[in-house]
């Protein structure tokens, strides 16, 4: 594939110098820093928190992209969630009125929602009914109308499906864009990650996250791989400090201990089958979609009036029905058997408190 990432790049993006912080300006050991205003004299806190934190994150770049067996720590981006990643990356590539980006709905609403702040056209080639990629028609229109990114989030979001590797291997290779696949909820699926093939298809981004499975969304810590260009151009325009100390030192921390992650997932997974064969036996449940996440759909007659009741009953669930193929749907996200349990309780009475 002969595929020129830099010619993406917006030419203000491609002209423009950095910000150089004052950290920048001296990397090697020096023996008092006195250039960055800082307080020198130390935090009111247990932790020290005086200094700045390292603009590049080398520490736990190269400790992520050990982990995550990724060439190199060149290939890796880190940013404030990986919703920073989503708005960097549609700011570096997209010229406001001029390009557009590509979703699939039903799907995460923050790549429109980025699309319309950066006044980019979002070309919306929607999943089918079963929530697959309609490949020819996304192919088609790429190819018609060019855009700069496609945004695929596998496993999607709300649906919880993943997509079959071969869909997106032929609009990978058949597009001229930067495809981003969003892996936020990636490891509660059996299927391997896409950042395998980012030395592959020099057009790939993949988006990771430590809110979902490593049970981090409090610190916000997003990760994109992708090839050094791309890494190198959303380096280049995100806020200097974008990943405070706080964070990346209990993520160097946590990271030593994939495991308890793990254990994590596996007791998600099982709650998940647990709680989408419990649901199918509620009378007011009228479906359960599958899911590889750890959410999913569940459908009702009055997804408005359940959601309204649950709601009433203090259980607060996400309601979806007015997404596109997910009339009637409530997703739900998994929660701990407890939880689980009391909102099995809660939609068995349904009827009762109703009438
Ligand atoms: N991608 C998807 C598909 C999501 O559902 C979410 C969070 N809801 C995100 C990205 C953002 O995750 P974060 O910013 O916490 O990393």
């Amino acid at each position: 594939m002969n595929f020129l990432i830099t010619s993406l790049i917006r030419d203000n993006i491609k002209k423009m110098k950095k910000y150089a912080s004052a950290r920048d300006e001296f990397s090697g050991r020096a023996k008092i820093y006195l250039d960055a205003n800082e307080n020198t004299i130390g935090s009111p806190t247990n932790q020290t928190l005086n200094r700045y934190p390292d603009p590049l994150q080398k520490q736990l770049r190269k400790s992520i992209a050990n982990y995550k067996n990724i060439i190199s720590p060149e290939h890796v981006f880190l940013g404030n969630g990986s919703d920073e990643a989503i708005d960097l990356i549609v700011r570096a590539f997209c010229e406001p009125r001029i390009d557009s980006l590509m979703i699939m709905s039903p799907t995460y609403s923050m790549y429109t929602v980025c699309a319309n702040i950066n006044d980019v056209a979002v070309l919306d080639v929607p999943l089918k009914p079963n929530f697959s990629i309609d490949v020819d028609q996304v192919i088609n229109i790429a190819t018609e109308k060019q855009p700069k990114l496609i945004f695929i989030c596998s496993p999607n979001n709300p649906s919880g499906n993943i997509f079959p590797e071969e869909d997106i291997e032929a609009v990978i290779r058949n597009t001229n864009s930067l495809i981003i696949i969003d892996e936020a909820y990636i490891d509660f699926s059996d299927t391997p990650s896409w950042n395998r093939k980012i030395a592959t298809f020099p057009n790939l981004i993949v988006l990771q996250t430590f809110s979902k499975a490593w049970g981090m969304a409090g610190i916000r810590l997003g990760m994109a791989f992708s090839n050094t260009e791309v890494i190198a151009v959303l380096n280049k325009i995100k806020y200097p400090y974008n990943i405070n100390d706080v964070t990346a030192n209990i993520v160097l921390e946590t990271i030593k201990y994939p495991e308890r992650k793990e254990k994590m997932v596996k007791q998600i997974k099982v709650e998940r089958q647990r709680l989408m064969k419990e649901l199918k036996d509620i009378s007011v449940v009228k479906d359960v979609l599958p899911s590889v996440a750890n959410f999913f759909l569940a459908r009702f007659d009055d997804p408005d009036a359940v959601y309204a009741y649950l709601s009433r009953e203090g259980i607060i669930v996400r309601n979806r029905s007015r997404q596109l193929h997910c009339e009637g749907c409530l997703r739900i996200t998994v929660g701990t058997r407890e939880e689980n349990s009391i909102l099995c309780d809660a939609l068995m009475q349904y009827k009762n408190k109703e009438q």
